[in-house]
């Protein structure tokens, strides 16, 4: 490694670079920072900086953003369509702030003009994490009327869900509500949002472009970096992924256990693909070769058969391998298939949304059709099928540690139908079909919600039960690499202890070494009451308060849907009971410790 190198991830500047920076700052105003940031932003792209203006007292107005657009993601979905809007703003003459609503002042909203929201949902219609106080701003009282500010709001979802894009909805039917006029109809997009996205970005960019440039100092200043986060562009992204090559796949859970877990590496070779500990790995996968011909079978059509997705075209069996989802499917589907067969059940369940959910989330498309066999133009069937989309992992290495690979924790998805097993698609790819060697399809999804604290003297708690404990494992080999100093506490869960102790070893070597401080574990299994993380967190509760007294960072990593919730409770008790605090109180304790970036989750 080289010297100054170590904190590349964190910086991207030398120790002596950082300084004369940070001293040639110093006495910068706010607005000349943001001035300065732009100019920087643009001189890196290449651009021209000659041209830009100097900071005299005309400037400040040539500054001031014509259009704030604001990003909401819970998987870098959003903050994607955010960075090309703004990007094609920009290139539209438009003077843009873009801003990750976390770091943006609600209050602020009373003197923007043109506002543009993407944002995403929780599963169960709440607002994503970064998205919360500002959620929560807007239905209070102290939300400002917004008379003059023209709006207009995407949102992300998947339509399998209740809440579809119920966050976006929200601040739609707040901002109206707020005396804001939609300069555009929101849009609601599903889980292959890119052209809807697309459209609605070239629609909004047209209908603003007039207005906003009218002024005459559109476009000076560039698109305003991301505050506290330093991204490497790379040339491997979602839609353009880098083909990796599958270096291992091992089975890290017991003979006898009731779990598949495996723990993947994989090599990034010289794509100088980048990523830091809390990000995450998209992989593109194919379905398994096995299914896709069951499927053809059921469906009594030829693999060689011609169909065509978006004006492309493919032989049916090239379509359901690589192109179209097959292991998961949505109630839309269903009704489709209820239509195709005729079939009394899956009629009833079209009447019935939350069965329809549970039967979707339950079945592979291939027990849909064989339950209720029927003939079908391969043509038709293609069409109601939706777009393959990667799959994220939390990634479970450093690169200080492990250099130009990456490394995953996968729990294969599997479940028995009518006697047959069935598996997830990419878990399946990854430990049933890509053999060592393989190819696998692959990008950085960055994740600035998910991050080490800067100081490495602060302490952190990880609650991470079952394939949870993947981000964790990477958190230690960074603050072992950066030498850190401040104490780290793992709770780690899991069926049994003989057959589902994840990383075993690793975490032994840590608290070995002293660069674990603690480790408490719960083995759900292993006696005849459950034991879970949060009976851990609440036997410890005075210590567990007094680390997030002084200072401690909290991360929870894994099951959305139950772990996630009850460990959030269990710490509202917790800090109820030791800080001698109401339940509101200690939310409120959790919400501020959220704001200041002290509370974080990668939940799924
Ligand atoms: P799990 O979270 O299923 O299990 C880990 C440990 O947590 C087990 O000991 C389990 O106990 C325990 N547990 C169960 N309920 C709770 C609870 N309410 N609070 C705290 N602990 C609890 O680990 P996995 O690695 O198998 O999976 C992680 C999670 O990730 C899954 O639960 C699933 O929700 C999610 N997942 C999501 C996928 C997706 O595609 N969205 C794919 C794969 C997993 P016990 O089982 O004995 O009750």
């Amino acid at each position: 490694m080289l010297p100054g190198q170590k904190n590349l991830n964190q910086t991207m500047l030398d120790a002596n670079q950082l300084a004369s920076l940070q001293e040639a700052i110093a006495a910068y105003t706010p607005l000349q920072l943001a001035w300065t940031s732009g100019y920087l932003a643009a001189k890196s792209e290449g651009g021209s900086v000659a041209a830009l203006p100097t900071a005299t007292a005309g400037a400040s107005a040539q500054v001031q953003a014509a259009l704030t657009i604001l990003f909401s993601s819970q998987t870098g979905n959003a903050k994607g369509v955010a960075k090309k809007l703004a990007e094609s703003a920009k290139a539209a003459g438009i003077t843009v702030n873009l801003k990750n609503v976390s770091e943006y002042k609600p209050k602020s909203l009373k003197s923007e003009t043109h506002l543009l929201i993407v944002t995403s949902t929780n599963g169960e219609g709440e607002a994503p994490d970064d998205a919360i106080e500002f959620h929560e701003f807007l239905a209070s009282k102290k939300a400002p009327k917004l008379p003059t500010l023209k709006y207009s709001v995407l949102s992300l979802g998947d339509s399998s869900y209740e809440f579809y894009c119920q966050t976006g909805k929200d601040f739609d039917e707040r901002l109206k509500a707020l005396g804001a006029t939609a300069v555009s109809p929101r849009v609601d997009c599903d889980v292959d949002y890119e052209e809807d996205a697309q459209s609605w970005s070239v629609h909004i960019i047209d209908t603003l472009k007039e207005e906003l440039t009218q002024s005459g100092d559109a476009g000076v200043a560039p698109v305003a970096g991301l505050t506290g986060s330093v991204e490497v562009e790379s040339q491997y992204t979602k839609q353009t992924p880098y083909a990796a090559e599958l270096l291992v796949s091992q089975k890290i859970t017991g003979r006898d256990s009731a779990k598949d877990v495996r723990h993947v590496e994989i090599d990034l070779g010289e794509s100088g693909l980048t990523y830091q500990v809390g990000d995450a790995l998209g992989v593109w996968f194919e379905n398994s070769t096995a299914l896709v011909e069951e499927l053809i079978a059921v469906l009594k059509l030829s693999a060689d058969e011609n169909v065509s997705i978006k004006g492309e075209n493919f032989t049916l069996s090239q379509a359901l391998t690589s192109e179209l989802e097959i292991t998961q499917t949505a109630p839309a589907f269903i009704e489709f298939w209820a239509s195709i067969s005729g079939d009394a059940k899956l009629k009833a369940l079209v009447e019935d949304k939350n069965a329809a959910r549970e039967y979707s989330a339950e079945h592979q498309i291939v027990d849909i059709v064989s339950a209720a066999p029927s003939d079908v133009a391969a043509q038709v069937f293609v069409d109601a099928l939706r777009k393959i989309t990667p799959r994220l992992y939390s990634i479970a290495s450093s690169q200080t540690e492990v250099e130009e690979e990456v490394h995953l924790t996968v729990g294969l998805v599997s479940y028995e139908e009518n006697g047959v097993t069935r598996f997830g698609g990419a878990s399946g790819f990854l430990t049933n079909d890509a053999e060592e060697g393989a190819t696998v399809k692959v990008f950085v999804e960055h994740n600035d919600n998910f991050r080490l604290p800067a100081d490495g003297n602060t302490p952190v708690i990880m609650v991470g039960p079952g394939t949870g404990v993947a981000p964790f494992r990477a958190f230690m080999q960074e603050r072992d690499a950066a030498e850190a100093e401040g104490d780290n506490w793992m709770f780690f869960g899991d069926q049994t202890f003989t057959q589902d102790f994840l990383y075993q070893v690793e975490w032994q070597g840590y608290l070995k070494s002293g660069l674990l401080t603690k480790m408490d574990v719960a083995f759900s299994r292993d006696q005849a009451e459950k034991v879970y993380v949060q009976d851990r967190i609440k036997e410890n509760a005075k210590e567990v308060f007094e680390w997030l007294e002084r200072g401690a960072h909290l991360y929870i990593c894994g099951d959305a849907n139950r772990m996630a919730k009850d460990v959030h409770n269990t710490l509202v008790d917790v800090i109820a009971s030791q800080g001698g605090l109401t339940p509101e109180q200690a939310e409120d304790y959790l919400k501020s410790l959220r704001s200041n970036k002290r509370y974080q989750k990668d939940v799924y």
